[in-house]
């Protein structure tokens, strides 16, 4: 604290990320981070990039980078935004698109980063509980006479339960609410759901994001983007010109082209993931958890004879990390990334000793 800092920063609650700790050895599996490298393509495009030419500003449209993701996603470069990690798209659309008089609606368990903008552009919001089943339910998210959304967030699959919403109710809520934006948060559908990608020509009130840092294994290079109507592209194009012109640097904007045009290394290494995971949710009921279905990169698992807090400080004295939140109703919940097969076997093996299986 310091008298010299403002007003906005005194009421702030930072996000508190995953920790990234700097030692060799560990079995890794708390940031959901791919176990498996980026495009070798994507990495030889970026190494390319290293030369002379990083003088020169890099292009304040990463017009390639737009054409290269409208053409994999079948829609026209303008309804594309990139960012600098889909964080900071996520950032901008709270202030080009979910600040209203009405507050934005989201889940009361969900990605922490949420709140943390709400707070840091003052948006005004309202927490939906998740079921019982902690899915989210779509008669929440429509309009009851006069009590309508000003906009609606959500991932799908959601975070950090993992649980994903079919299709068709992610239109259904969509299109129930033609008056407020609807921002699908899709971090991790490729990893077993259905994008609402292909419904942003028919919505002009649809967006959706996603990001480079979990299926395509590029969280160190800080990439994302959000696919939607040319207007609603336009106002985060508004936010990112008022705030800094050139987010995307040169080796971003090389890897992340290369990355998509890789399309057979980007569907063999998540189909990998998926395999793993389906392996070590069978694992975990065996040794007595219980595991939500997920359509994620990781698993959301408690055991019930077992404190959550407990395992994740068991699991830490034997150099696995695994995500823990001192959450009201998911405390007693494991978030655990899906790693390789063998950093699978480690960890089940750990957990067999602990429970004394
Ligand atoms: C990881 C994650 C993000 C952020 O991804 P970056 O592109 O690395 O900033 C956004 N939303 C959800 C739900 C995530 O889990």
């Amino acid at each position: 604290m310091s008298r010299y800092w403002s007003a906005v920063v005194h009421g702030l609650t930072p996000y508190v990320p995953g920790e990234q700790p700097k030692l060799d050895n560990l079995v890794k599996l708390n940031t959901n981070e791919h176990p498996y490298g980026p495009s070798p393509r994507a990495l030889e495009a970026i190494r390319a990039a290293t030369s002379d030419a990083l003088r020169l500003y890099p292009d304040p449209n990463c017009d390639a980078l737009k054409a290269a993701l409208a053409k994999r996603h079948g829609l026209q470069p303008n309804q594309i935004f990139v960012g600098n990690g889909s964080d900071e798209v996520l950032a901008h659309a709270f202030v080009a698109l979910l600040k209203h008089e009405r507050p934005l609606w989201f889940p009361d368990i969900t990605y922490s980063f949420y709140p943390v903008y709400c707070g840091l552009y003052g948006v005004d919001h309202r927490t939906i509980p998740l079921a019982d089943d902690y899915s989210i339910r779509v008669e929440d998210y429509l309009p009851q006479g006069d009590d309508h959304p000003g906009a609606i967030i959500f991932p799908n699959p959601n975070a950090p339960t993992g649980r994903l919403m079919a299709l068709a109710d992610v239109e259904r809520i969509v299109a129930s609410n033609p008056d407020a934006v609807v921002l699908i948060d899709e971090a991790y559908v490729d990893f077993g759901g259905d994008s609402a990608i292909g419904l942003v020509d028919r919505y002009p009130n649809l967006l959706v994001v996603h990001t480079f840092s979990k299926s395509r294994s590029l969280a160190g290079l800080r990439v994302g983007f959000a696919a939607g109507h040319a207007s609603l592209i336009e106002a985060l194009e508004r936010v990112k010109n008022s705030f800094n012109s050139y987010p995307l640097d040169r080796l971003a904007i090389a890897g992340a082209v290369a990355s998509v045009e890789d399309e057979a290394h980007f569907q063999e290494s998540c189909r990998k993931v998926i395999a793993t995971r389906e392996a070590l949710v069978a694992q975990l009921a065996v040794l007595g958890f219980d595991v939500l279905p997920s359509a994620a990169n990781f698993i959301f698992a408690r055991h019930p004879q077992h404190d959550g807090a407990e395992l994740a400080a068991e699991l830490r004295k034997r150099a696995i990390i695994v995500r823990h939140f001192k959450a009201p109703r998911i405390d007693q919940f494991l978030r655990i990334t899906v790693g390789t097969d063998e950093q699978c076997k480690v960890l089940v093996d750990a957990l067999r000793e602990i429970l004394g299986r």
